[in-house]
Formats: structure tokens, sequence, C-alpha cells
């Protein structure tokens, strides 16, 4: 047996103004889950207590609360000493009880054709990554979109896609998903983190339902308007003046000894809005003995085609790419875009490996830059934290030049094609970003995506930063302070 102390969100619609929070501590078996916690209190501290379960094996859905702010099921989660139990982000019926019957009426309903088609081999495996859905509503909760739009959700979305694939089903499926908000969706993949069951819903879901659409000329104006320039010059955004790539040399040479060699995919918004953030980069890399080739014919990588289901151009964007860093025998591409990262790594099959630079400067190390006295804090793109797992390491080369104090990691909504398809949703979003960095007290905003640090300027009066250029900043203060010493 073990004794745990856990505090628990509380409230009583018929006795409480606002929720408060109660702490219980309680003997459990060792090895008990957050849902035997719940059951010990309720036993024997406070009978009033309101939680759901039924199955408490994982199967039904019914227990999902939050555990130090993370959706997860409580018959599943083990139980530790003082966490912070909550209901999940939806309306709260009482204490851990939450209002899951508007969300549950809206997943649609498999309409039966006159003639029954059975599903073939091929229909059930195209089905089975978004059927073992348990309607816990995890991922509705942490949806973004849902809390700025009228979009019906993920699962929701899920379900279209299910019913799409099943050759049972009667319905028009792509009209009923753009209505109910298909293209609200940033595929920011909080969903998908959540998920008890690890549906892919953005990437199974979203982007399929999307291309579907697409076949049928019903993709945003906007989204067809991006794809047709892509196409059209190889970029995703116009040119307005000069590229990073007609800047800077094909190979930028360390000033020390080489401690690896890669190759550099640029990316559409260094190349030709954010370059001064990817010229900070190529003078860190310099300093810190990373040998850099920059082919010249590399092209957009197709995130933002993938992501809005404009796929007609996709297979030659591959090839151009692919085929321009195996020319040169690269067998390291960086990139410092969390969604070409994120789509490098995941939507193409490369013959080389694809690194970050936050991941490639921690592999290698960094000559330590100066302490700047500044409080900074970090917002967490999306197609970073999520898409590649990467959230430690931005941190750890921050915390080597500034304080940094924390934020919550949201959206801030320039992704999935919104802020091009829904600006008001991407200001909705990108505002609530800037409360968020409002409340911290920070005196700069460090990200690590030219997306983000472009849309979230919009919506701060801070300066937007990217973490090369602080971490060039720190190098240049270091510098100053010697020249400074060596004149004395
Ligand atoms: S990817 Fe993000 S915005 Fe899209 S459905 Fe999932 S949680 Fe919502
Ligand atoms: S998709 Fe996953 S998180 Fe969403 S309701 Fe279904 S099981 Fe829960």
């Amino acid at each position: 047996m073990k004794e745990l102390t856990v505090r628990i969100r509380r409230f009583d619609p018929d006795k409480d103004t606002g929720p408060h929070v109660e702490s219980y501590t309680v003997k459990v078996n060792d090895g008990a889950r957050v849902l035997h916690v719940l059951h010990a209190i309720h036993d024997t501290l406070d009978p009033t207590l309101s939680y759901r379960y039924s199955c408490a094996s994982g199967q039904c859905g019914s227990c999902a609360v939050r555990v130090n702010g993370e959706p997860v099921l409580a018959c599943m989660e083990e139980a530790k000493d003082r966490i912070t139990i909550e209901p999940l982000n939806l309306a709260v019926k009482k204490d851990l009880v939450t209002d899951l019957i508007p969300r549950l009426d809206q997943i649609a309903s498999l309409l039966p054709k006159k003639d029954v088609v059975l599903p073939k081999k091929a229909d059930i495996d195209a089905i089975k990554p978004l059927k073992d859905c348990i309607e816990c509503l995890s991922c509705v909760s942490v949806c973004p979109a849902v809390d700025v739009t009228k979009f019906i959700g993920p699962t929701a979305m899920r379900q279209e896609m299910r019913l799409v694939l099943d050759p049972r089903d009667s319905g028009d499926r792509i009209p009923d998903a753009i209505r109910d908000g298909l293209f609200f969706c940033t595929t920011c993949q909080a969903c998908w983190k959540v998920c008890p069951k690890s549906i892919e819903i953005p990437g199974k879901a979203i982007e399929k339902l999307r291309a579907h659409a697409n076949k049928r000329g019903l993709s945003l104006p906007r989204h067809m308007e991006v794809a047709a320039l892509v196409q059209e010059t190889g970029r995703s955004i116009p040119r307005t003046s000069e590229s990073f790539l007609e800047k800077v040399p094909g190979v930028i040479e360390p000033d020390g000894p080489v401690k690896a060699t890669v190759g550099f995919f640029v990316g559409c918004m260094y190349n030709l809005r954010q370059q001064q953030s990817a010229l900070d980069a190529m003078e860190v890399l310099r300093r810190n003995g990373i040998r850099v080739i920059i082919p010249k014919e590399q092209v957009c990588c197709g995130s933002p085609l993938i992501r809005t289901g404009n796929l007609a151009y996709i297979d030659e964007l591959k090839r151009r790419n692919i085929e321009t860093f195996k020319s040169r025998g690269i067998d390291t591409v960086l990139t410092m875009c969390a969604g070409c990262g994120t789509t490098l790594k995941k939507d193409y099959q490369t013959p080389f490996a694809v690194i970050d630079i936050n991941e490639l400067l921690t592999r290698y190390g960094i000559e330590p830059p100066a302490r700047l006295p500044i409080k900074a804090t970090y917002h967490d793109p999306c197609h970073l934290m999520r898409g590649q797992d990467i959230r430690d390491q931005p941190r750890a080369l921050i915390r080597q030049v500034v304080d940094l104090v924390e934020m919550p990691s949201i959206c801030c909504g320039s992704g999935g094609g919104v802020r091009a398809g829904n600006p008001d949703e991407a200001a909705a979003l990108g505002k609530r970003r800037g409360e968020e960095i409002k409340k911290t007290g920070a005196d700069i905003v460090i990200t690590s995506c030219p997306f983000c640090e472009f849309h979230i300027a919009g919506h701060t009066d801070k300066p937007v930063k990217n973490i090369a250029t602080v971490l060039l900043e720190g190098y240049r203060e270091k510098d100053r302070k010697k020249a400074a010493g060596s004149k004395r």
C-alpha cells in the first residue's frame, strides 16, 4: 500500500458559484490507477465526489479526465503523488463529469444503401486506423479549432472519413464534412497525441477528406491559388525580393574543424519571407563546426499542399527534392522549418536522414554563448513538438542564453492552411497565443518555425525571435565583451 495526496477540481452547480480545488490523502495499492484513487476518496472520504466510469479497462472511454492538464483515461493512468485531477475541457455537469451528449450526437451514423455491398478486405484495412474510437472526447477537449469556430471536432471528422471508406454507406460525406468545418483544422496534431487509441485524425481523416474535397473541386479558393503558385514557381510564397537561396553560396564552411556536413532544406518561408532567421542560423552553424551544403534547385516540400488536400503535384515535388540532395551524395538533410521537417520525415521516403536544427545543435553541442539579461518565453511549434517530438532540445539551447519562462503549449493558428483559408480563425487563435505571452511577463518570444514566427508577430507587442537569432545574439555579446576586455 502507499499513501497519495491528490488535488481534485470540484464543482457542484447546485451549491457552487464556480469551481474550486480540494486536496485528499488516501491509501491505495501499489500500481493503483487514477480511477482507484477516485474510488478510495469516494468510499472513505467524500461520497459526494462525482466521476464517471464503466469498463475500468480502457475500452469504453467514459472515465477520461485531465491529470496535470493532460487528457487521460483514469482507469489506465498510474496514480502518482501530488497530481491534479480535473474534468476534460468540456461543459462540466458536476466535479469530473462532463456533458458528452452534444458532441456524441454530432458523430454521424452509417446510412445503409438499398442494395447491401459488403466491405472488401481492402476497405476493412483502410477503415482500420479510424475505427477504434471509444468516444472519450479527449480529442475534442484539446482541439483549438473547436474553441474558436463552429468546427464539429476531430472525432466527428474521423467518423466522416470512416464512412467515406465504407461501401455500405449511402451518405455524401464530403459536403457534410465541409459544412461541419473541415477546413478549420490547423493540423496541430493535439487530438492525435491525446487519443488513448492513437487514432491519427489529422493525417488519416482530415487531410484525406480534404483530398477528396479537392478531387471534387471543393478546396478553398485560397488553397487552390497556393497550389497553382507552387506548380508555377516551385514555391508556395510569391517572390518579392532576392531569395535566401540567391543570397548565400552553395557551401558554407565552418570557422573551425568540421564536426558534421549537412544539406540544408531551406523551405519557402525562410527562402522568401523570414530570410534573416535562416541567415542567422547559418552564422550559428558556421561557428559550431557544421559544414552546410545548400542546393539551389530545391523546391517547396509540399506541406501546404498535403495539409490542404491538393495532392496533384506532390509526387513531382518529392522527386525533385530527393534528387537534388541525393545527387550531391548528402546523407543528412537539415531543416529549420517545423512544417518542412515533419513533411520530409513523415510524408517522404528519403534516402537520407532528416534532422531539425535543434536536434543537430544538441547532437554536436554548441559553443557556450554569453548570457543576455532578458526573460524569454518559448512557443512550441505544433509540427516540432507533436510532429517531431522535439520539446526539450530547444529549451536546453534557449536556457544557455536567456532565462526561460514557460507558457501553455497551444497552437498559434498558422498551420493547416488556416492562415490562408480562414484568416478570422487564425487571428482568433493568434490572439489567444498573444494573451498567454502577455501573462508570462517575458521580454521576448522565441520559437523555431517561420510560420509561427511570422504569425505570432502579428498578435503580440513583444519581439518574436527565432532560436538561431537568440543564439547568435549571445555569440555577438560574447564577442563584444571579449573585444572590450582586450582593449583594456
Ligand atoms: S489537428 Fe488540431 S485542429 Fe485539427 S482536429 Fe486535431 S486538435 Fe483539432
Ligand atoms: S478519437 Fe480517440 S480521443 Fe477522440 S473520442 Fe475517439 S478514442 Fe477518444
